[in-house]
């Protein structure tokens, strides 16, 4: 049988860039062709219909069942155009992947076959969804939930079957999904940043959040792969020793892409554009075979919805192009992980960015009042942002030396921070002279001059402002951009509803508006300095010295995970409607199952491995040697025996002893899991796993990565980790 490393890594090496099919025209002209937009929408509705999705979009008006029928007549025919045949509800429940169940359009009416699709089926599916996590919202006796259509989102079309974008909600409407949450907290940051706009620009009527996500990932090739069953069973290598050759170099960040991996980039981009995404960046990052891609920021909802779509995608064309993708967190120890960093702002009806400097002071301190707020909510909310972020995949990179610390620091930039100063030290408790004043709007009138040679780039923050925007780097590369950034959306829309009252407390003291504003700003800076840190954040002393400035900094993820159940983080979400009190309770409860779950399903696959990999090979090879020892004793002298067997003697002597060692502790790893698994309460049991089974799957692979660097390269039946990362 041939030795399925070998022959893995000899099929990797003869592979041929896949070639693609360019489309004929340019970008612009089949960009979005499979997406029922608003375009498609005029051509394909009758006019009613149209205004009335149009208003829902736009205003989130109510859609009725005659006008559902007649978007879905519209639909259809679309659809059929394109050769669709099939339509799917598409939803993002909490198991962090996507969802669909596909029913033919295909119907039998008075005897013959027809295509049908009507707005009942467009409005409302009942998948049977009692395998999807619901942390205990779904009674047994009552285990349907129901994906409703979310006009907001466009249709579209893959693989000839028309996905309608749903939320997903239990019998008794608690949501189910990553969705529903997200678009209550879109809703709720427009109310409140509208009502702070309004202070500056009554024309403001209505705030959208955008976000830019930047995906990192890695290509293994397909052979190799499917030779690590710890990579096909858990996306990430649970062993194996570092390659003489990683990323000391610096030599991949940057440099020319590969062919085969350009091919499925051009592949991917292609079929992403078709269904609107603007995927427009592409590029190697840090680690051997790691990349990126990222599209231009849209409208939240949209962009959330392309990242989870994009996902699928990438996945897809990666196999078609010998690939598989890895969108764990950390594939690889010692080597930086993937992130997926979420530029985050707000814009206007009248088309202001809220977090870039304009072009007069008062637009600039309608930006700085963003800015501060967002600083406060950021500070105020910090053990709620880390839970956001805290998964065991990430738990593997966050603080890894490539990726921020478990504290929530905020990065300014000299410039701003500046400007933020200045305010806390010229503004005053008392009626501000006339002078102050005009000699502060000037200031913040400069702020876009200043920033224009802003170089400062901070790459160490999780939070940091980066010119028109901030970006929340915590994000896993695996994680649904809707976790953190409903979790920010609603932060700062609650910040922004007491900023309006703090503001209109004191102009009824007799301050003027801008007045107000300033002193508000001035005490809201004093009160949230603590989160502000330019320096290293990858460095020691950073983690001493937040620790003396009161931030929090939680590595476990079950403990970051608490967060959920706290008074405050209650408060928050209740008072602000984006989640109740059992939502809250029942995504903790779904999350820390998970990881349980992921360390149970790791720690089996670990002890697979050593049992049926490792330590059948090793004991071959301690044989060889054993063999080896005893010839050479045959056949030489006493003397000259001792001197020239003890090198083997010595290998003999390691690999027992290492052996050894992965032998005791599988064993005492698996009668862990057994006493642990009796543990009721969840959390408990989630805690437990994490503490213990993490430190046996440390000690395990420490011994095992050392008899891979002893026994006979021939024999070893994974494939190393210079094979897994430099094949392309
Ligand atoms: P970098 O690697 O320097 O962080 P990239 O160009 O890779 O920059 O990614 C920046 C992302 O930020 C892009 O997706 C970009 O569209 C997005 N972005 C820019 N402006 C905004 C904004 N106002 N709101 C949200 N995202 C934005
Ligand atoms: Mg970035």
């Amino acid at each position: 049988m041939p030795h399925s490393r070998f022959s893995a890594i000899a099929a990797s090496h003869s592979r041929k860039p896949i070639e693609v099919v360019y489309p004929d025209t340019k970008t612009s002209e089949y960009f979005g062709m499979n997406v029922f937009d608003k375009d498609k929408m005029k051509k394909y509705l009758p006019k009613e219909a149209y205004r009335k999705v149009i208003a829902a979009i736009d205003e989130g008006e109510h859609i009725d069942r005659k006008i559902a029928d007649l978007v879905a007549l519209g639909m259809k025919a679309w659809a059929m155009e394109l050769g669709a045949t099939h339509y799917t509800h598409w939803f993002q429940p909490l198991n962090a992947s996507t969802a669909e169940k596909h029913d033919g359009f295909l119907d039998i009416s008075n005897g013959e076959v027809v295509e049908n699709f009507d707005g009942g089926q467009l409005f409302q599916q009942e998948p049977d969804a009692s395998s999807f996590p619901s942390g205990g919202i779904r009674n047994t006796f009552e285990a349907r939930g129901y994906t409703a259509w979310d006009p907001s989102s466009p249709a579209f079309i893959v693989d000839k079957t028309l996905c309608i974008p749903t939320i997903f909600v239990s019998y008794t409407g608690e949501a189910l999904d990553y969705k529903t949450p997200l678009l209550r907290s879109v809703s709720t940051l427009d109310k409140a940043a509208v009502e702070v706009c309004q202070f500056f620009d009554k024309n403001i009527t209505k705030v959208i959040s955008t976000l830019g996500w930047e995906q990192e990932y890695f290509l293994v090739d397909e052979a190799v792969y499917n030779a690590r069953p710890d990579l096909y069973l858990t996306e990430r290598t649970l062993l194996g020793h570092a390659s003489a050759k990683d990323q000391q170099l610096e030599d991949h960040y940057f440099s020319a892409i590969p062919q085969r991996v350009k091919a499925f980039m051009a592949d991917f981009e292609i079929e992403s554009h078709k269904l609107g995404i603007p995927v427009k960046t592409r590029h190697n990052e840090v680690a051997p075979n790691q990349f990126e891609c990222a599209p231009i920021f849209e409208e939240m909802v949209i962009a959330v919805d392309h990242n989870q779509l994009i996902m699928n995608i990438m996945k897809k064309t990666a196999r078609k192009h010998n690939f598989r993708i890895l969108f764990h967190e950390k594939p690889f120890k010692n080597i930086n992980g993937s992130g997926k960093h979420n530029n985050w702002s707000m814009a206007t009806n009248t088309g202001v960015n809220l977090l870039a400097p304009g072009s007069t002071p008062k637009r600039n301190l309608l930006f700085l009042t963003f800015l501060v707020n967002t600083v406060k909510a950021v500070y105020d909310n910090q053990d709620i942002l880390r839970a956001s972020v805290s998964t065991i995949e990430n738990s593997h990179r966050l603080g890894a030396a490539e990726a921020p610390p478990s504290i929530m620091s905020v990065f300014l930039g000299s410039q701003i921070s500046k400007i933020l100063d200045e305010i806390e030290n010229k503004v005053t408790d008392d009626k501000m002279t006339p002078d102050l004043k005009t000699e502060l709007k000037l200031n913040v009138g400069k702020i876009p001059e200043i920033l224009l040679d802003n170089t400062d780039r901070n790459r160490t923050s999780p939070f940091a402002f980066t010119g028109n925007r901030f970006e929340f780097r915590a994000v896993g590369s695996s994680a649904n951009c809707a976790g953190p950034m409903t979790v920010l959306n609603t932060a700062v829309a609650k910040q922004l509803y007491q900023f309006k009252k703090d503001v209109d407390a004191i102009t009824i003291d007799g301050n003027k508006r801008d007045e107000a504003i300033f002193k508000v700003l001035r005490s809201y800076i004093i009160h949230s300095k603590n989160v502000l840190f330019e320096g290293n954040g990858y460095s020691q002393e950073w983690i001493d010295e937040a620790a003396s400035r009161g931030l929090t900094n939680i590595t476990n993820p079950v403990q970051a995970l608490e967060a959920l159940l706290t008074e405050n983080v209650e408060k928050l979400f209740t008072e602000t409607n984006v989640l109740s009190k059992r939502e809250l309770h029942a995504r903790h409860e779904i999350l820390v199952e998970r990881i349980t779950n992921k360390l149970q399903i790791e720690a089996r696959v670990l002890g697979d491995l050593a049992n049926n990999h490792i330590i059948p090979t090793v004991i071959k090879y301690q044989n060889i040697l054993i063999e080896n020892v005893k010839g050479l004793r045959d056949l030489l002298p006493a003397d000259e025996f001792e001197v020239l067997a003890e090198p083997q003697m010595d290998m003999i002597r390691r690999i027992s002893k290492h052996k050894t060692i992965v032998q005791t502790k599988v064993v005492e790893m698996i009668q862990a899991r057994k006493r642990l698994n009796k543990i009721e309460d969840s959390t408990e049991k989630a805690h437990e796993y994490y503490v213990t089974i993490t430190e046996y799957m440390k000690e395990i692979r420490h011994n095992i990565d050392k008899l891979e660097l002893i026994v006979d390269d021939d024999l070893w039946p994974l494939p190393k980790y210079r094979e897994l990362l430099f094949t392309n």
